[in-house]
């Protein structure tokens, strides 16, 4: 099982000098096996590029969304599969608290983008029904959900394959001070064992109390909470817009001198490929160094 980050910033894209080592794109995680099988997680910006590895084969998409926020969709009118004719995509929608199920294609009504969604020559599919279930099969892929403690709610995923497993907790605030979907013990049952725990952690110690209730974690609470699950690996995701490469390079390196003997831990870099099967890790031209 491998796992390529594409996406790993929150809220809104951040071109610039100051981001490209950890990356700019929006959320998007893709997972894929040795035998053809696939699936992606979000669909932010990061999913442009991803696409256009994809336009290359034919195979029939997978789409785990974990809630509609824009930083989670607004990749999509330009994921260039979906102008492949009869390309079949199928997207399961987060367990959002409104009736919005299938926003991703709503955003491209008119008014914002220049295709409509029933224009679309791809066959794509909104699996309402399955963002109910705890528990459902995909091919190559058995995946668990998890209620997010997030504005307006939505899906965490784990996502096995071949003994292996990846949970994917985006956007979460593990002690919100609203009432809570998911418990901090309910999180350990769900991410326990994990081979890799890819949470988001936009905010530092130093961003509360402003941000209670924001729907987001903190650096220190998702170490916490990934070393009492026992996970071997962090990649923390949602990187908050302000921060910078070098503010990101300062809080992996605290992260890693108070929790590194327990766990592999990392601030998440876009172009970062992790081979889950091999346990190693390599790097496109994008990252720099060798953590
Ligand atoms: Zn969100």
């Amino acid at each position: 099982m491998k796992v390529e980050f594409y996406g790993v910033r929150g809220s809104t894209p951040t071109p610039g000098e100051n981001t490209m080592l950890f990356g700019g794109n929006t959320s998007c995680v893709y997972i894929y096996l040795d035998n053809g099988h696939d699936v992606i997680l979000d669909s932010g910006t990061g999913i442009i590029a991803l696409g256009n590895q994809l336009e290359k084969n034919s195979r029939p998409i997978y789409m785990l969304l974990t809630h509609n926020h824009w930083d989670h969709i607004q990749g999509f009118p330009y994921f260039r599969p979906i102008y492949q004719e009869k390309r079949k995509i199928s997207i399961v929608p987060g367990a959002v608290d409104y009736d919005d199920k299938d926003a991703i294609l709503k955003q491209m009504s008119g008014s914002t983008h220049p295709v409509k969604y029933q224009q679309l020559p791809a066959s794509i599919n909104i699996l309402t029904e399955m963002s109910q279930m705890k528990s459902f099969e995909i091919p190559g892929f058995s995946v668990q959900t998890q209620a997010l403690n997030h504005p307006d709610g939505g899906s965490a995923y784990c996502v096995t394959a071949g003994g292996r497993k990846v949970a994917y907790v985006t956007d979460n605030e593990l002690n919100s001070p609203d009432q809570m979907n998911t418990t901090w013990s309910q999180w350990l049952d769900f991410i326990a064992d994990a081979d890799m725990l890819i949470h988001d952690a936009q905010y530092s110690e130093e961003d509360l109390p402003l941000k209670l209730g924001w729907g987001h974690s903190t650096f220190s609470e998702v170490a916490r909470l990934a070393c009492e699950a026992k996970v071997k690996s962090l990649y923390i995701v949602s990187h908050d817009p302000a921060r910078t490469d070098e503010e990101l390079l300062h809080a992996e390196k605290k992260l890693q001198a108070k929790y590194g003997e327990q766990l592999d831990i990392y601030c998440a870099r876009e172009g970062t490929m992790v081979d889950l099967t091999q346990q190693s890790c390599s790097k496109t031209s994008k990252t720099t160094d060798d953590s």
